[in-house]
């Protein structure tokens, strides 16, 4: 029988739920227990697929080809183990569910209402991952701020379930903020007081009270929490702002959160946590032996959650080659050819982004002109990587009308366009091609010196391709599919003969990039950012480290 831990929000969000819920987890698989996490959002799309990135940051796309909350990009960084559909569920898949019984008359002439029905299917979800019996713990993030409106019915299905199972198997964490008041130079506890009495009132009541906070909490302001928040005081754990979000597992073992939860969910019969592939990670990351710059080329430069698996990616990339990856954001809408050597100049490698839509695309093909000549190191990402073919098209093949049938339909060389079989799909309301597929990789490539081997699965989220039609004449100039769907022949991955690190791939390597795991195109991407600035420097008579 599984076992289940809740966390809920309060005060305030962005307090980083997914994050503390992802460090327990780590310190709990770290001791041998088998964990998962799962997020509930209680907003009513069905899921983060056609949300802007401005609204919701990254959509994070599980192997199974489900777009989801990039709170689960978090989960899979930590923990190792991939996520699926099943890890992620709105108010609107609920809703849904529930909407699709009721038209097919499963409530039997009933009144279909939010308590049981909503709640029932609430609930049913919350256990689902419980009863394959791959898991000993399930991690429940309850998305939103305990008091939201939304948020009710999720709230009213953790109560019914704390009645409902065992007392030791199911637990509630409540994640709260302590303000620090800098004119009075003390912390405030009375936001965490009035929280925690919304979630009683609701009927639930938290075993943990994690702490954000900005300054260490006394012994005397952890019991005054405990005592008017009614909870142990060793159940009130500091959760001071951390420099890195890798860290976090660290502080909580040291806060003892997972022992805490060790207790309460009597397990027992587990070693001490083994962190030694963590915390080698983590003396990688502090300690870097140099610096790079990349540059990022996208349009949603400015709001750092539209490329939240890339930029995790560089870190984990970065403390294997022992460099600090510094990241300059440059927004393509401004890049011209008249300022792209200023802009570019001081980069190490340069990476085009994903993305949809006309807007900024003249710049990124600029962009990649400009690395390709200058022989920089060059990464693009599922659009970066048609860019880089519409680039090769104009600028060396002469087809100066080359584009992708996304951005001109009328284009007399669609070298990237929409598959026939896409066409049909897209029809029927689905759009992408979403999810894990397979790439067969051509032997003595630079993806095969990447991948260390010629059978890889990445995860898609696109509607266009390469376009095969043009496949002769860019191989034979110089552009190489180097990886390619096994089963359709469309183009995955293309690279550039006589460059020293030119790739492309129409996948999204970032969403498998883990810290114990990290993505081999990042890795080896850094490395050759690494060698080029070594070169630079040493040929400017600068040192290397400077
Ligand atoms: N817009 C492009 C497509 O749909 C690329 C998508 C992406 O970068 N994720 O094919």
């Amino acid at each position: 029988m599984a076992k289940y831990i809740f966390v809920t929000g309060g005060v305030t969000s962005s307090l980083g739920k997914g994050i503390i819920a992802a460090s327990l987890a780590k310190l709990l698989q770290a001791r041998g227990i088998r964990c998962t996490i799962q997020k509930f959002d209680p907003y009513i799309n069905i899921d983060p697929g056609t949300l802007n990135p401005y609204e919701h940051g990254e959509c994070f796309v599980t192997d199974d080809g489900a777009e989801t909350d990039l709170d689960l990009g978090h989960y899979e960084r930590f923990l190792n183990i991939p996520t699926s559909q099943a890890n992620n569920v709105t108010t609107g898949k609920i809703y849904q569910t529930v909407i699709n019984k009721e038209r097919a008359g499963e409530f039997l002439g009933k009144t279909v209402q939010v308590v049981p029905h909503i709640t029932d299917e609430i609930k049913r979800r919350m256990l689902l991952l419980g009863k394959d019996k791959n898991f000993d713990v399930i991690l429940t993030e309850l998305g939103g701020t305990v008091g939201d409106i939304e948020s009710l019915p999720f709230v009213e299905a953790v109560r019914q379930l704390t009645w409902e199972l065992p007392e030791e198997d199911v637990m509630v964490i409540h994640l709260t903020l302590i303000p620090y008041l800098k004119a009075a130079k003390e912390l405030k506890t009375k936001p965490t007081q009035h929280s925690v009495k919304m979630l009683s009132e609701n009927g639930v009541h938290p075993d943990v009270l994690v702490c954000r906070t900005e300054e260490p909490l006394s012994n005397d302001i952890k019991k005054k929490i405990a005592q008017f928040c009614n909870v142990k005081t060793e159940a009130v754990i500091e959760a001071m702002d951390a420099s890195t979000i890798y860290e976090v597992p660290v502080l909580m073992l040291r806060e003892k959160l997972d022992l805490i939860c060790l207790k309460k969910l009597n397990l027992t019969g587990y070693g001490e946590p083994n962190l030694d592939k963590w915390k080698g990670f983590l003396d990688k990351l502090k300690y870097p032996k140099s610096k790079i710059t990349i540059g990022l080329i996208g349009k949603y430069v400015e709001l750092q959650d539209a490329y939240k698996s890339i930029l995790e990616s560089f870190i984990h990339a970065g403390a294997m080659n022992e460099v600090k990856v510094n990241i300059v954001n440059v927004h393509s809408e401004f890049i011209t050819a008249e300022n792209v050597a200023d802009k570019l100049e001081l980069l190490d490698g340069l990476l085009v982004a994903p993305g949809f839509g006309l807007r900024g695309i003249e710049g990124k093909i600029i962009a990649v002109k400009y690395a390709r000549e200058n022989k920089l190191p060059f990464f693009g990402i599922c659009l970066g990587m048609q860019m880089a073919v519409i680039e090769f098209a104009r600028n060396v093949l002469g087809l100066t009308d080359a584009h992708s049938t996304e951005m001109n339909p009328n284009t007399t060389n669609p070298v990237i366009s929409m598959m026939e079989e896409q066409k049909k799909i897209t029809n029927m309301g689905g759009t992408m091609r979403l999810g894990s597929y397979p790439c067969t990789i051509l032997p003595g490539s630079l993806a095969e010196s990447i991948y260390h081997g010629t059978e890889i699965n990445e995860r898609h989220r696109h509607r266009y391709e390469f376009n095969n039609e043009y496949l002769e004449q860019m191989e034979s100039a110089g552009l190489i599919a180097s990886g390619k769907n096994p089963a359709t022949g469309l183009v995955e991955i293309v690279e550039l003969k006589d460059h020293p690190f030119f790739i492309g791939v129409q996948y999204h390597p970032e969403l498998k990039s883990t810290v114990e795991a990290p993505a081999p195109l990042f890795v080896s991407f850094i490395a050759a950012a690494k060698e080029y600035s070594e070169v630079k420097h040493a040929s400017k008579g600068t040192f290397v480290n400077s």
